[in-house]
């Protein structure tokens, strides 16, 4: 196992219950369950506002509204949840060649392989900042857990739920895990949970106590060695991509535009010994060597070289570097400099990715935010379909959502994310000026260009900002 925190699980915190607080200003700070309404539906996700109220991910939604009848429920809106947790994943995959998405909301991302962090600082340091980053691109919160396994990354980041930041160091973990139940480890759910309970295990300190053959007399050999071995932290899986990284490459942009052409040199340098690091990391090479330059005036300019055989050797990459960046004037100055590699040989990561198949553990814990099939569920008027939650257009109201519908009325709050909340108003449902829309950005380009750096103490935009009134229609 490595040395240092450097396996990060983010969790985005309630993410379809906080998309939808976000995109409804006036659900903000209250109880949103967001499932399906049929009669067999479950609850997908639940706000922390509901959470409070006992309301939990996979519970039947009949019981969900005996808890929370003064809840907001609301369809999936999937492609809106597939958009948002795309710009994530873009986030994540600027930090490391070797991201492993569990779910929409949910990833593994090594970031040694990426060349970003080697220590508990530079973890510490990767983890803040892709929070920052996260809250400005999407406008939403995630937490983040750092540690050196999988196992122990995704409990930190549990433990830091919700908008938080926790580092489990190497060599505590196996003092941290003894208190801690059963259910905590990865591949122990309610049935295996209570098969332990039955003997006399409930903390992970049990599992140890009572050794591996007992494990394996009570839970079988493979499941009886892994769990053991889980319990001591001993957690080797690798973080695997889930597809092949087609190219990898770092940039910096500069605060102060750079004229030096000695200096804009030594940075070439320095970018191609960092990309280097990262290809390594991820076990590739490539052929390909890639420049990027933005010059003051925000031209920018791309130079590639092709080389006969794939390499990560540093010398090469940073010779290949330094001639592309012969053919680019930059009198006047530069902004942006990258360095990347194409081409990547696949030989080196179809091991990698051999080695690591089999090695999945199923997490029965992780049913938060998973899929379901509602289509079938949604309410059907005049032909036309009003999901509760649902983008709608009003000839003369603009943008608003579907609050509820029935007995041939829907009625529409009129809000945007940008907005305060809105009023509601009631139509009947085949009402000519009503159309189905498609939901509006969170955050909109350009809104938090002007950010500081990384401010882990900024203020939630999920605050409460008005009183929720149930549907008047
Ligand atoms: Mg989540």
């Amino acid at each position: 196992m490595r040395t240092a925190p450097t396996i990060l699980h983010l969790d985005m915190d309630a993410f379809f219950a906080s998309v939808e607080q976000a995109s409804k200003p006036s659900l903000r700070g209250k109880a949103v369950v967001v499932g399906g309404l049929g009669p067999r539906g479950v609850v997908a996700t639940a706000s922390y506002e509901a959470r409070v109220l006992g309301v939990h991910s996979a519970m039947p939604m009949g019981q969900a509204r005996r808890l929370a009848p003064n809840a907001a429920y609301l369809v999936p809106r999937f492609g809106l949840y597939k958009a948002i947790s795309d710009q994530v994943m873009e986030l994540l995959r600027a930090l490391s060649p070797l991201v492993e998405p569990l779910s929409l909301d949910e990833a593994f991302v090594d970031l040694e392989a990426g060349g970003v962090a080697w220590d508990e600082a530079s973890a510490r340091l990767a983890g803040v900042r892709l929070r920052a980053d996260i809250r400005a691109v999407t406008g939403l919160t995630g937490s983040v857990g750092l540690a050196a396994s999988k196992m122990l990354a995704k409990i930190a980041s549990e433990q830091a739920k919700p908008d938080g930041l926790v580092v489990i160091q190497p060599g505590t973990e196996r003092a941290m895990l003894a208190p801690m139940p059963v259910r905590t480890l990865p591949g122990v759910g309610p049935a295996t949970g209570d098969h332990l309970r039955r003997a006399g295990i409930t903390t992970v300190e049990d599992i140890v106590e009572a050794g591996e053959d007992e494990l394996v007399r009570l839970l079988g050999k493979a499941h009886g060695h892994g769990l053991y071995a889980m319990a001591l932290a001993r957690d080797d899986r690798p973080v695997t991509a889930e597809r092949e990284a087609k190219s990898v490459s770092v940039e910096d942009t500069y605060d102060v535009d750079i004229h030096d052409r000695l200096r804009v040199g030594l940075e070439v340098q320095r970018l191609a010994d960092r990309c280097v690091r990262r290809l390594r990391g991820a076990g590739l090479s490539g052929r390909t060597i890639v420049l990027k330059v933005r010059r003051f005036d925000f031209s920018t300019l791309t130079r590639s070289e092709t080389l006969r055989g794939p390499t990560d050797d540093p010398g090469v990459i940073r010779e290949a570097a330094a001639r592309l960046l012969d053919s680019v004037d930059t009198t006047g100055g530069v902004r942006l400099l990258g360095v990347g590699v194409t081409g990547l040989a696949d030989y080196t990561q179809e091991d990698l990715f051999a080695q690591a198949a089999g090695a999945r553990v199923s997490t029965e814990r992780a049913v938060e935010e998973h899929a379901m099939a509602p289509a079938e569920e949604q309410p059907v008027f005049a032909g036309r379909r009003w999901p509760a939650g649902h983008d709608v257009r009003h000839a003369e109201f603009g943008h608003g959502w579907v609050q509820g519908s029935g007995l041939g009325r829907v009625t529409v709050r009129f809000e945007t994310p940008g907005s305060e909340p809105g009023r509601v108003r009631t139509f009947r449902t085949d009402d000519p000026d009503l159309e189905p829309a498609d939901p509006l950005p969170l955050v909109l380009p350009g809104q938090d260009k002007g950010r500081g750096p990384k401010d882990e103490t900024g203020a939630s935009r999920l605050r409460p900002v008005a009183q929720y009134t149930d549907a008047d229609g």
